[in-house]
């Protein structure tokens, strides 16, 4: 591909010699596991999204896991999560043996829609999981009007949302705790697996560092039932260097953004993403909207420009919840979104000129140039 949806090796190269400094610095130290670097990274990552606690783990997944396991969710407990989005968000809430209730987008964001949520609660509905889907805040502020005289938790799932707000305040600080991913990809990346758990609950964050670690307090004490899911010494060192340059990355992503959205409006068959006012999204991804997806998607192809599907198969669809029974026509509009959306390249590192190189031909192939 001439241009990739996304090339991870200009980010490491710009910030190669501080990176190189971290990886010294850690095998120096000779401490591989909760040590310094986790601890200073947990301070700083928590400074800067305004949450007080942050507790690195081993990935966005368990990040989640830990949180329904620390407030006690398992089998009889209902889950809501939205019908769309990465399969991750339903693991985290099956894997505690929970009820995983799906609720459909709002047809704009694709984010969860607020309405449909008062008709999905039941006494058994223990938390709602929004995904800040693509970059873009969930309207939380709607969903705690739901959750919070009901006594319902609000976890975020943050995995595609680092530095984005709704209202003015960050994405993994709007709800009850949020479960981040550092995945070399997502918008704050490690150079391996990475998570993190955010909270304002000084109980929750306790519990989930216990829970994080064999659920023990005390070497060999071991309190609760937990799992080995620690963010490592060396990742918590890259991704102190890469925080640094979390804001003047995303902004570059919203430069690149507002081109796109220049550069292709008004193009008939084409929807582009929408933007609530309250929304200060960080575009994680750029995800256009067609029903001549897969055409367009082999035309960029052929002109080497890199797109994918995010997500070609709603959960409810896939292998690993074929159980539960739900087939095709029950949740239309996940269905219709995982056929008809695509991501078109944005990242940190592309220039100007592929951005517009990019829709050029995303207008030639609705000749519409
Ligand atoms: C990446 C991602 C996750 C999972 O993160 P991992 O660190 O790979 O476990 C969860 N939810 C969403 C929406 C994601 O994009």
């Amino acid at each position: 591909m001439r241009i990739p949806i996304l090339d991870l090796k200009p980010a490491t190269a710009e910030l190669r010699a501080d990176l190189d400094a971290a990886c010294r610095r850690v095998l120096d130290s000779g401490h591989f596991l909760l040590g310094p670097e986790l601890e200073a990274f947990e301070r700083e990552y928590a400074a800067s999204t305004g949450a007080a606690h942050c507790v690195g783990v081993a990935n966005g997944l368990e990040a989640m896991q830990l949180v329904l396991l620390a407030w006690g969710v398992g089998p009889g407990d209902e889950v809501i999560v939205p019908s769309n989005g990465y399969i991750a968000t339903w693991l985290a809430a099956s894997q505690v043996g929970a009820t995983i209730v799906p609720c459909e987008p709002d047809p704009r964001t694709y984010n969860l829609d607020p309405s449909r949520l008062a008709a999905l609660v039941s006494p058994r509905t223990k938390v709602i999981l929004p995904i800040h889907l693509y970059g873009q805040a969930a309207d939380i502020e709607a969903i705690n009007l739901v959750a919070r005289p009901r006594g319902i938790k609000v976890l975020e799932d943050g995995a595609q949302s680092h530095g984005a707000r709704q209202g003015g305040r960050q994405c993994g600080n709007l709800g009850d705790a949020a479960g981040i991913s550092f995945y070399p990809s997502k918008n704050l990346g490690a150079l391996a697996d990475g998570g993190a758990v955010l909270t304002n609950d000084a109980g929750l964050a306790d519990r989930s560092r216990h829970l994080r670690n064999y659920g023990s307090k005390v070497r060999y004490q071991n309190e609760y039932a937990g799992l080995n899911s620690r963010l490592s010494e060396l990742q918590a060192a890259f991704l102190r260097v890469k925080l640094v340059h979390l804001a003047a990355w995303n902004a570059r992503r919203v430069a690149l953004a507002r081109r796109y959205r220049e550069a292709l409006a008004g193009i008939d068959g084409l929807t582009l993403p929408w933007v609530p006012a309250w929304a200060e999204p960080v575009w994680h991804l750029f995800v256009v909207r067609t029903a001549r997806r897969d055409a367009l998607r082999d035309f960029l192809t052929n002109r080497g420009i890199g797109s994918q599907v995010h997500y070609p198969i709603p959960p409810h669809l896939s292998g690993a919840y074929r159980h539960l029974g739900w087939k095709a026509g029950r949740f239309p509009l996940a269905e219709a979104l995982a056929q008809e959306v695509l991501s078109l390249p944005i990242g940190p590192h592309h220039t100007a000129a592929e951005i517009d190189e990019v829709a050029h031909a995303v207008r030639d192939f609705f000749g519409q140039a």
